[in-house]
Order: structure tokens, then C-alpha cells, then sequence
């Protein structure tokens, strides 16, 4: 949030990516829980409706509002830390990057983060967001413990022994269920990271695929549309001293991944037939890069290019053959599109709207550059995953409606319990949270989960 300080006036808003924006009528900024709670209190007896925001990072209009919008900005830190049980209880507000240099002054450290540090703590867990490994789950798999703070007021402590079913709830929620005010996390002892990135043939990368999910802790690698390469990134644990690597290591994420890569990606798209030349430019620019450090500042990379994205989780054991499908696609339908092609892998979990819910998961992610035309491109490809059972990312754009997502989720019906108990009013729906939860059809067994309404947010 730009905004630092409480504003009762009309705000303009708009997420990372500029594909969301919003006018909301008050902006909120609590300094803590108990006149966190009051004002929920007061914003429900008056009819107000609520969103709560983190950093905005969603492509999708979940944190979109025209009347109150609520930050923690204000509520960042950690607050304890408990030694015997390994858990650290934070402030929801808190930014990635924040816990991460606090937890290392313990000598603790995040089992596993996404690629970039910006996101609050209860925005990545609200969206399911996740990082690469096949032995280690979304960041929401950290979370033992909430504190929620409900329509009514209500704070409500939640784990997996008091009142399981809201947390299994709650811990990935879309901001629907409440105000996450602090979050428990299992934490570790701080652990060094080597990192290593090359450039592969993506035939080669697909060969080794099984060894190179398994033999090392992170492994990830990006396709590079219309060229044979890959980028490939690993990341294993060392005992190695914090060491930058090569001047090149930095020289390639600041200058080559973002300055050189932003001039590309304006030529591609004031010239969108010269965008496969550039991919392959950008193929050709992938270094070889290797460095040392604390495992926070590893998994982060700064992202200065903008982009639209869709990303998709699918079974891992389905991840070759809908690769294949999606370069088919890409082959004969030739998308002006330079942005490389993301894949991830990811343990299962059993947190009820989690993507990965009760499989071992890949991820599929596709960018452009913000500017260019993407629907054309996101509405071809997103079909591939259907047969396949993909759940979206909560965060990233998706066309799926309710009924849909209500034959992907076992527990949807429950989650739809679990949020009208906890918000029999809908304070905390916006438009979009409505359609896709169908939050205006009552949730009873007989009635099943959907109206069949569509959602689309491309
Ligand atoms: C450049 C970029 C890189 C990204 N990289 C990754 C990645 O590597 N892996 C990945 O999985 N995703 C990634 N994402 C997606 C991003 O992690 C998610 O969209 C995440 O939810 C954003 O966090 P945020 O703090 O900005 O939350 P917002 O986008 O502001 O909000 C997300 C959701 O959380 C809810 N929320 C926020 N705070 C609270 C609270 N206190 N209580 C209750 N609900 C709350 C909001 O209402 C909303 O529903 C990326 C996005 C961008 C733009």
C-alpha cells in the first residue's frame, strides 16, 4: 500500500500489475488487534463492506473495493518467538523480506519462499502462494496457528487442535473469512543456500526431469518461448560462507533479468512480430550464474518488468505431457509472447482451498509483458489444464467459475460453510469474491455448491 496513514476519503488503488484498480471510500491502517477489532465491529453495525489488502501483488481483483479497505501495514514484526516448539508468531502485516532478515537474527529461518520477498506474510498464505521443491509444501503449509479477527469483531484463535475447521479454512482463505491479524509459523534454524542457474536445452531439462526434482532441495526452470533453452535454477543447502559469487551473479539479475529485459520487452511490444527474436535474444542472455547466502535472500529475485500472469497447478505426474501440450499450442498458434514459461514442483498438503491439496503438484506459469495484449494467448492455453483437474493460483488470472472450482476442491462446500458462519452478512465479499464463491446460494448438502455463474477475471 502506498498509503501510510488512515484516509476517510476517497483513495485510488491498484494492484502491482494494474489490472485491478479501485476506489475505495476509506482506507484503514490499525496499529493493532484490539482497535483492529473495534473497527470491524463498527464497520459491520454500520452495513460497510471490507476488503483487507497486503502488497497488492494479486492479478486478480480479490483485494478490489469500493468501500473500505483495510492495511497492516502498520502491523509488521515479529512478535515471539518459541524455541522449543520451533514456531515464531508474526504480525500479519509483515512484508516477506522483513520476517526473513528478523527470523535470521534468531538464527531461524522460512523452510521455503516464493521468487519474490515483497508479499505481507497473510497475503501469501491467503492465496496459496508457493515456492519450488518437491519436499516442501506452499507457504501456508508454515502456518500453525491465526488469530482471525471476524465480521462481528470476534478474535478467534485458530490451529489444528482449536476449532480445526476454521483454520483449515483459514489458512487459505482469498481474505474471505476475516482479517488474518497474526500468524504462527514453523520456523527453522537459518540455513545458506547455494544457488545455481544455467542454460539447458528444455529437452535436456525434461530428460532429467525426475532427477532434477529430487536431487535437489529447489529446482525450477523457465522455457524460453520459441527457442529450445531453458533457464534452470537450483538451490541446495551448503555450508559454504555468504559469498555474492561473481559480480555477474548481481550484474545479471539487476541489469540483465530487469534493465536489459525491460528494453526488450518495450521493443516487443512496440514491435510485437520482432517478440520470438527477442526470446531468443533473451535465451541467449541466460548466464551462468552461482552464489551463496541466507536462504531468504536467495529465493527472492527483484521483478522491476511488469507482467499479466495465469498460473496453473496440475498433478506433477501429468506436468511432461501438459508441457507438451501447452509448446503444441504455442507452435501453431504463434503468440507474441517473450516471457519465459514458468515450472515449479510442490508437495502435496491437506489445507482445504490449497491448489495442492492432497497431490504432489506442478506449477505452470505464463507472463506477458504488461502492455501487450494476453487474453488471446491466457483464454488458449488455460483450457489445456482442465482435463487434467488444474486448480488456479488464487493470486493469478483465471476464467473458472464456482461450479468448477467446486469439482476441484473436495472440501468447497465446507469452506463455503465455514465463511457464511463466520460472515453470515458478506461483509467481507467484494463482487468477485461473490461470484466465484457463490456466496448468494445458501450452502446445504442438497443444494451442491453452485449457481454456474461465470467468473471471468482474464
Ligand atoms: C512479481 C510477482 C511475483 C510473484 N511470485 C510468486 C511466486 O513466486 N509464487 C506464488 O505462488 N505467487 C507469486 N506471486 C503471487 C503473489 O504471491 C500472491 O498474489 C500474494 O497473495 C500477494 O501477496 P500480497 O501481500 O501482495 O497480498 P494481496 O495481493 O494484497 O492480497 C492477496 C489476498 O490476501 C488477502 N489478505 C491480505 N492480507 C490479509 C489479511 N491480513 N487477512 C486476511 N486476508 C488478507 C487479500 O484480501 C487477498 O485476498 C507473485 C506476484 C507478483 C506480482
Amino acid at each position: 500500500m502506498a498509503t501510510q496513514k488512515s484516509a476517510s476519503k476517497p483513495t485510488r488503488w491498484r494492484n502491482w500489475s494494474d489490472s485491478v484498480r479501485g476506489t475505495p471510500r476509506a482506507v484503514y491502517l490499525p496499529r493493532g488487534i484490539d482497535e483492529l477489532a473495534q473497527a470491524m465491529g463498527r464497520y459491520s453495525r454500520e452495513g460497510r463492506h471490507v476488503r483487507v489488502v497486503g502488497d497488492g501483488h494479486s492479478f486478480t481483483p480479490l483485494a478490489q473495493t469500493d468501500d473500505v479497505l483495510i492495511s497492516l501495514d502498520n502491523m509488521q514484526g515479529v512478535i515471539a518467538i518459541d524455541a522449543e516448539r520451533g514456531t515464531a508468531r508474526v504480525q500479519a502485516g509483515t512484508r516477506l523480506r522483513l520476517l526473513g532478515d528478523q527470523l535470521l537474527k534468531h538464527g531461524l529461518a522460512q523452510e521455503n519462499l516464493g521468487d519474490i520477498d515483497v508479499q505481507s506474510i497473510a497475503g501469501a498464505i491467503s492465496t496459496g502462494t508457493h515456492g519450488t521443491g518437491i519436499r516442501f509444501g506452499s507457504i501456508a503449509t508454515q502456518v500453525v496457528g491465526l488469530t482471525l479477527v471476524a465480521a462481528s469483531g470476534e478474535v478467534i484463535q485458530c490451529s489444528e487442535t482449536e476449532r480445526p475447521d476454521i483454520f483449515k479454512a483459514a489458512q487459505v482463505s482469498l481474505g474471505a473469512l476475516g482479517v488474518i491479524a497474526e500468524v504462527t509459523l514453523r520456523v527453522m534454524p537459518a540455513k545458506r543456500l547455494r544457488f545455481v542457474s544455467r542454460r539447458e536445452r528444455v529437452d535436456d531439462v525434461l530428460a532429467n526431469l525426475e532427477r532434477y526434482k529430487w536431487e535437489n532441495s529447489h529446482f525450477e526452470f523457465f522455457w524460453m518461448p520459441y527457442t529450445p533453452w531453458a533457464q534452470v535454477k537450483f538451490l541446495n543447502e551448503t555450508d559454504d560462507p555468504p559469498s555474492k559469487g561473481n559480480v555477474f551473479g548481481t550484474l545479471n539479475k539487476i541489469v540483465l533479468e530487469n534493465g536489459l529485459y525491460w528494453v526488450l520487452s518495450e521493443t516487443a511490444r512496440i514491435a510485437r512480430p520482432a517478440t520470438r527474436t527477442i526470446s531468443r535474444v533473451s535465451a541467449m542472455g541466460i548466464a551462468t550464474v552461482s552464489e551463496t547466502d541466507y536462504s531468504h535472500r536467495l529465493f527472492a529475485t527483484p521483478r522491476a518488468v511488469k507482467f499479466q500472469e495465469m498460473e496453473y497447478n496440475i498433478p506433477a505426474a501429468d506436468f511432461p505431457a501438459v508441457l507438451a501440450e501447452v509448446r503444441a499450442v504455442m507452435k501453431r498458434e504463434k503468440f507474441n509472447v517473450h516471457f519465459p514459461i514458468e515450472c515449479r514442483f510442490v508437495q502435496s498438503d491437506d489445507i482445504w482451498l490449497s491448489p495442492a491439496y492432497q497431490r504432489e503438484s506442478a506449477y505452470i506459469a505464463i507472463h506477458m509483458y504488461k502492455g501487450m495484449p494476453y487474453e488471446r494467448y491466457f483464454r488458449a492455453i488455460e483450457p489445456i489444464y482442465q482435463p487434467y483437474g488444474g486448480r488456479p493460483h488464487w493470486g493469478k488470472m483465471h476464467t473458472l467459475d464456482g461450479a468448477t472450482l467446486a469439482t476441484r476442491y473436495p472440501h468447497w462446500d465446507d469452506f463455503r460453510r465455514v465463511r457464511a458462519a463466520l460472515d453470515p452478512n458478506g461483509v467481507f465479499l467484494n463482487d468477485y469474491l461473490r461470484r466465484l464463491l457463490d456466496a448468494d446460494t445458501p450452502v446445504a448438502p442438497a443444494l451442491g455448491a453452485s449457481t454456474g455463474e461465470s467468473s471471468p477475471t482474464l
